[in-house]
This record gives C-alpha cells, structure tokens and sequence, in this order.
C-alpha cells in the first residue's frame, strides 16, 4: 500500500470534507501499479448521490463571490504547492500510471505551469468597453464564470490532463466537481491534500472518486452543471454529448488523435528522429499527441529508418522508478491487446518489423511491458493508420510528393495534432496551412504548452486548453448595454 505525506488516506473530497466508502455505504476500487502490480490503496467507488452533493456543494460555493485577487493568490498558491510537492507527486505519477520518473517529474513542473498561466491571464477577465456610443448605449462586454462545471479526466497524465481544466476553471471563478480517472486517482487525492492548504472556500473544488457512468451521467443531467470539460477517448465524447444533448449544456472536448509526422527528403533526418523518439515513446506512447503515422518521403526513407531504429535500439524498458529506465508498461492489458492487433494487422497485410522483439502476453494482468517496436511498409488502409494505437510502435509509410503527403495526412476523421520536418520553410508554411490539426509542429516534436491554446479539429474535438483561450472557455460572455 502506498505511503505517502500528500495521501494521508486514500478518499474524495467533497464540500470541504473528506469522504470514504463507509461514509457512503459503497464499495471500494483497488488502484494497482501497472508495473508490479501491487495493490497501492482502495479507494471509494462513489456514484450519483455523491455527485449531486458535490455539485450542490459547488454551487453553494459561489454564492460567495470571489475577486480577481483572490482567484491570483489561489493559483498561485497552488503553483508553488506543486513545485514544492514536485518529487513526491512524481513519485505517486509513476507508481499509478506506470511512466518513467524523469517524464513524471516533467509532468509536475507543466502542470504547475498551467496555473502560471491562468494566473497572469486573469485580467482578461475585466469588463472592457467598446469605444463610443452605439445606438444611444454604452456598451461593457463582461466574461462571467461559466458556474459549475464537470471536469473528466483520463490515466495517462493523471496530473496535467486535469491541471490544464482546473487552473483555468478556477482562475474564471466556477466551483468545480472532478472525476479523475479509476486507475489514477491517487495523483489527484495528493493534488486534492495540496488545494485544501491554499485557501478554496469549501465545496468550490470536489472531488468525486468511482466508476464514469454514475458520475458522468449525473453531471450531464444535472441542472446546476453549466459545462463539462472533458479529455478521453472519442468514444466517451460522442456519448457525453448525447447525454448532454437534452440540457444544452456547453461540453469542451480533448478527444482521439492520429498524429502524422511527416519528414520530406531535405529535412535534417538525424533532427527528426531525436524528435521522433522523445514525441513517441513519452508514456509508453500512450498520448494522444504522439505520432500515430510516420510519413516519410520515399527517397529517405532506409536512412530515416536506420537513424530510428539506432535510437529505439538504446531505449531502456522496466519499472518507471528504476534509474535509467525511459519507458514504462502500458497503462492494462486492453491497451497492450489493441498495440499487439495493430502490429499483427501490420504484419499480416504486408508490413516489415524492422526492429523489436515479439511482444510476451504476461501471464498476470500486470506487467503489460511491450517491446519498443518500428514497422515499414505500413500503407494507409491498416489498422495502424486508420486508428489511435497507444503504444510504443513506429509505424512507417511512405510518399512521393507534397501532394501526396497532405492528402495522406489529412486523411482521417482526427485533427489533433501533426509534424512536419523539412528545412525549407515556404515549404513548411504551406504544408502546415493546408492541414487540418489544431497543433502543427514544425521541425519540432513538442506537443502542446501552457502558454499556448491547443485543442482538435474534426473528430480530435473543440475548445481550447492553455493560454488566453483556455481561460474564456470557462466563461460566460455577458453584453451590457446602458442607456446613455
Ligand atoms: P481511455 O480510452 O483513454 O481510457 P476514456 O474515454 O475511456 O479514455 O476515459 C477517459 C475518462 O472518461 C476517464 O475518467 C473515464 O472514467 C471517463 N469515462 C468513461 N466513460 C464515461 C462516461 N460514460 N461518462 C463520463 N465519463 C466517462
């Protein structure tokens, strides 16, 4: 079982307190390590009842308006509890989620940097006013808190994907009911023992712990939940705004990628392949920004492969808190199966393994290490590059021209996000206009920041996270037209 200063015990927080299975007369869910599969702790498997009561709580909450200033103090407290906390809720990352300790440590500090950003983006929300008299009126544009919202959280960032939400959420003035996701909510019960410390009125942020349906459903239904934010599976996001449909309720949704990458004959292919290997292999490739499709043109292609698999061969595989090690199990055995079809589809229609050993089925649910693993001859109609896989395969097509590159690219109903390396920059600037992603990196692997709006297109999903944007998503633009 875990032991840990920022988990005194393992339970949801809702209006200001505490709360367990018993207090609740429900059941409990075990959190296990995906990397040795000890039991880390039972957490509670809360349902409808306490979601009302947590959004109730919320609601409560903002009867007691909050100033600017107030809202600054509290995201910044919160940044410094982050920073100060960084290496123990590293630690608590890598045991729930399995990813390796350098990229949890990595996951705090940009975290942290989401509630830098709110907090310096907090004066967008000061009433402005449009210049002159218009239609004998003064007019004043107000951003109000959205209210009660949602916040739905998947495993693999267990700290960041919700960071992302609650800064902004909080920096606009809304009280907030999450839902972590159930094989990673320890990250967010330390977060939870950090946030009660940095002065939130009780109830303005719950945290409710169970299975999705109950909890999900109850704040697409409920009244009082103004919108839901939500980061997950396309799937889930199709289902939530159907359940939403009946409300009207605003949704934000962060869904499936199918990134290409794309690498033209006079890119730096040494640069690329860095790129490549710190873009795919972050959480076991299981982000939904890491390359899906590597497209590389066919006049280099054996050279970019060469200079992949060289890399790829250095990779170290194990638990995420040994030293040294790059890259952790992946998150159960669904998502080891869905990584193993894939490959097999590959290889089954025509695909070469160019590097990687044969994936082990553990014979214990745990354990699901799978063998960094890169394919050529991948051609666009296998499963591959038709769907999200989620795991730590370079997946390798080819092309013969630009044209091609962007039809190829833009062929999926998924529009999160795309590379390109190419050292002309026209080049790369017409490439990137023409393509339907909501990030585009250029010669560069990064994903997203928090400086900077990201969010999908197309079936990937809308709204926007980070940056000024990220911020009025959790508003309400209110006109004022007064009488002159
Ligand atoms: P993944 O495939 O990455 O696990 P999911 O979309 O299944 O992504 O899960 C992301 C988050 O959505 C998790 O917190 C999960 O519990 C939650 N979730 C799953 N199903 C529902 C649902 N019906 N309503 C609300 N949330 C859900």
């Amino acid at each position: 079982m875990i032991q840990s200063p920022l988990i005194p015990k393992p339970l949801a927080y809702i209006d200001g307190r505490w709360r367990g299975a018993d207090d609740a007369g429900r059941a409990t869910i075990a959190v296990i390590n995906p990397a040795t599969g000890e039991q880390l702790a039972d957490v509670p498997d809360l349902g409808a009842a306490e979601t009302t009561q947590a959004i109730e709580a919320a609601a409560r909450s903002l009867g007691q308006a909050s100033s600017i200033a107030q809202r600054h103090d509290w995201l910044r407290a919160i940044e410094s509890a982050l920073l100060a906390n960084k290496d123990e809720l590293a630690r608590i990352i890598t045991l729930e989620q399995g990813k390796a300790l350098k990229e949890s440590i990595g996951e705090v500090e940009y975290a942290a940097g989401f509630f830098r950003v709110a907090a310096a983006e907090l004066d967008r929300e000061e009433a402005e006013q449009i210049p002159g008299t218009i239609r004998n009126a003064k007019w004043t544009i107000r951003h109000v808190p959205a209210g009660v919202v949602g916040l739905i959280t998947p495993w693999n960032f267990p700290l960041a994907m919700l960071a992302k939400k609650l800064a902004p959420a909080l920096g606009a003035g809304c009280a907030i009911v999450t839902k972590p996701a159930e094989l990673t909510p320890l990250t967010t019960i330390a977060l939870w023992t950090l946030l009660e410390k940095s002065g939130l009125p009780a109830g303005r942020a719950n945290l409710v712990i169970g299975q999705a349906a109950p909890i999900g459903d109850t704040l697409c239904a409920h009244p009082l939940v103004r919108l839901i934010s939500f980061t997950g599976s396309t799937r889930v996001g199709k289902q939530l705004m159907a359940n939403v449909a009946p409300h009207i309720k605003r949704l934000a949704l962060e869904l499936g990628g199918n990134a290409p990458f794309i690498v033209f004959d006079d890119a730096d292919l040494d640069a690329a392949a860095d790129a490549l290997m710190s873009n795919k292999f972050r959480c076991a490739g299981q982000t939904c920004v890491c390359a899906n499709r590597v497209l590389v043109h066919e006049k280099v292609v054996d050279r970019f492969t060469q200079a992949v698999t060289t890399r790829v061969a250095k990779l170290k595989v194990g638990n995420g808190l040994e030293p040294g090690v790059d890259m952790g199990p992946l998150i159960n055995r669904a998502g080891f199966d869905k990584v193993n079809r894939h490959v097999n589809d590959a290889i089954a229609n025509g695909a070469k393994r160019a590097f990687g050993n044969e994936p082990k089925v553990p014979s214990q649910p745990w354990g699901n290490f799978f063998p960094p693993t890169v394919l050529t001859g991948v051609t666009r109609d296998m499963q591959i590059s038709r769907e999200e896989t989620f795991g730590p395969v370079i997946a390798i097509q080819t092309f013969a021209n630009d044209a091609q590159a962007i039809q190829n690219a833009n062929g999926t109903p998924y529009g999160l996000a795309a590379y390109v390396f190419t050292h002309d920059s026209d080049r790369a600037r017409q490439i990137s206009e023409q393509l339907q992603f909501g990030h585009v990196g250029v010669n560069t692997g990064t994903g997203p920041t928090p400086e900077a709006p990201f969010g999908g297109m197309k079936q990937s999903g809308f709204g926007r996270e980070g940056g000024a944007e990220g911020l009025l998503e959790f508003c309400e633009t209110q006109v004022v037209a007064t009488a002159t």
